[in-house]
């Protein structure tokens, strides 16, 4: 029997052990932290507090990810987290609200007249799901634009899952629809400050550069569109949905499939070197999976790997940091424009040129005045999370690489903008910047939560310009985190097509 050793259990650590597993190899699974989920975990921070997703909360594209949309739980079969309902999908009015400072307010929900709506269990793939009667409303909220928005959004929401599937499954796998991918690249090439010029309002400037900045840097670049599209169409598309519970719904779910699947779990054990690993297995496995950083993965590697490789993992860039916070309140949070109040994530940073500066900022090292923030209010959707009282909401701002300072007051004070009196509701904040991330979770390099730079080439060419980014240039190994195509997100595809590598390899070395 062959064997593998994973190092990482986030999403993507998680893929690559179930996919080898299931085809027949003897897995084990590595992790630093005492519990798998990588940037997928949630936890209390509070005694009999609430939980708080302490990284991914929303899941746009877990829905449409064929590594992922293979969870497969049946609601009958739905996997017990002791909060409540679990393995479930749930969903808020609507998946995205961007306020401005005049009141007004950008609503985006997911698709169109007539289909389902209600409570999936994770792994359905049906198509969109929708409440009927809350499209005119987000529609309204886009003004002058809504046609506008339409034209923008609509060819890319038109077969999404299978849009999507090619472009998570790039480099790697011949397109299936390669006209579309081509339709959809040359967009995605546009500068999304370009494409902002194309609304004539504010309010749907601000949500489509709110939404491209989730991409992290300067929005006057080429490809800066392709957040923007790909996460536009799936709020349009899946919406944005959370899990029932918390995001470690997600993770409980995969684990009980790793469990099914015979893979061996070693938690608390950090892989520092080449040395530890085979200690971890004992033994030399026939592939080791890295779903960690580049430069980690090359001190892991040591001289088993060539030195010109060894130098191109050495310049991988990492971009922006998230400082993240996580709040408890004593209610939800009083916005200013009553329908945020309906939206699973809020937008703050007001106007679309205000972001693109704000974003710039950030992209020079500079810490912006106002940055951009993202509010994620998970108990909309799933109202659950509420417990002995306490609200748990999370909001990060976009802050220089590596920033040392504490911008714990400064998301307090972008949320106060948008929500008067909402300190007054603060029971407890728990702030975490890119020090604390990183050292949360090694893959978090200076705070960077998308796993590298998407700037220039390495939006594509992660970690190196590459036929097969995922070799390490060395029989066996094999980088497989965030830091590969098609980088961050919980898609668990960079490992799922690492896996698929291996598996090639291995064929090709028993013929
Ligand atoms: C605050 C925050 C909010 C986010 N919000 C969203 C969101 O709403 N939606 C979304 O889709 N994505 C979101 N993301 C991004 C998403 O979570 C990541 O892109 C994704 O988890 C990356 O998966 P991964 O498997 O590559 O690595 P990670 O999930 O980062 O997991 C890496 C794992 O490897 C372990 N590890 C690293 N080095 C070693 C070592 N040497 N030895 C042993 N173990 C090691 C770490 O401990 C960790 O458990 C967010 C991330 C953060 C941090």
């Amino acid at each position: 029997m062959h064997r593998a050793v994973v190092v990482g259990s986030g999403p993507n650590g998680l893929a690559a052990a179930l996919r080898l597993a299931r085809a027949g190899w003897q897995v084990t699974l590595v992790e630093a932290a005492e519990e798998i989920g990588g940037a997928l975990r949630s936890e209390t921070l509070s005694p009999g507090g609430p939980v708080h997703d302490l990284g991914a909360s929303a899941h746009p594209l877990a829905m449409v990810s064929p590594a992922l949309r293979g969870l497969g739980t049946p609601r009958s079969g739905a996997v017990p987290t002791g909060a409540g309902a679990a393995g479930m999908w749930r969903w808020a009015d609507f998946d995205l609200a961007h306020p401005l400072d005049d009141g007004r307010v950008a609503l985006v929900t997911r698709g169109r007249p007539g289909e389902v709506s209600g409570d999936w269990a994770f792994g359905h793939t049906g198509g969109p799901s929708r409440v009927p009667d809350v499209s005119a409303e987000a529609a309204a909220s886009l003004g002058p634009d809504a046609r506008r928005w339409r034209r923008l959004i609509e060819p890319v929401v038109d077969g999404f899952p299978e849009l999507a599937a090619d472009v998570l499954a790039l480099p790697r796998r011949v397109p299936r629809r390669p006209v579309r991918l081509a339709r959809f690249g040359l967009r995605a090439a546009l500068p999304a400050t370009v494409v902002a010029r194309r609304f004539v309002d504010a309010p749907a400037a601000a949500l489509w550069t709110g939404l491209a900045a989730h991409g992290f840097g300067r929005l006057d670049r080429p490809l800066t569109s392709a957040a923007g599209l790909l996460l536009g169409a799936a709020a349009h598309f899946t919406g944005w949905p959370v899990a029932a519970g918390g995001s470690a719904a997600i993770v409980e779910t995969l684990s009980a499939q790793l469990v099914a699947a015979g893979v061996q779990v070693r938690t608390g054990y950090r892989v520092d070197s080449y040395a530890d690993l085979i200690a971890a297995v004992d033994g030399v496995p026939d592939a080791v999976l890295l779903a960690t950083g580049p430069q980690a993965a090359a001190c892991i590697a040591g001289a088993r790997i060539p030195a010109r490789i060894t130098r191109a993992l050495g310049r991988y860039r990492y971009g922006p940091a998230a400082f993240v916070v996580h709040y408890e309140l004593d209610r939800p949070v009083p916005w200013t424009a009553k329908d945020c109040g309906r939206a699973a994530v809020v937008h703050l940073g007001g106007t679309a040129a205000q972001i693109a500066e704000a974003e710039r900022d950030t992209a020079a090292g500079r810490m912006p005045e106002s940055p951009f923030v993202l509010v994620s209010q998970q108990h909309v959707a799933d109202p659950g999370r509420i417990r002995a009282g306490r609200v748990p909401i999370q909001a990060y701002a976009h802050v220089p690489h590596g920033y040392g300072g504490d911008a714990a007051a400064v998301v307090t004070a972008q949320i106060e903008r948008f929500a008067r009196g909402f300190a007054d509701t603060v029971l407890a904040r728990h702030a975490r910047g890119p020090t604390a991330l990183q050292r949360w979770n090694a893959n978090l390099v200076g705070g960077d939560i998308a796993g590298g730079a998407t700037a220039g080439l390495q939006l594509l060419a992660r970690p190196r310009l590459s036929t097969n980014p995922y070799r390490l240039g060395a029989r066996g190994l094999y980088l497989c985190s965030a830091s590969t195509p098609p980088g961050g997100g919980v898609h668990g595809m960079s490992g799922w097509q690492a896996a698929g590598v291996v598996l090639a390899d291995q064929r090709r070395g028993d013929r």
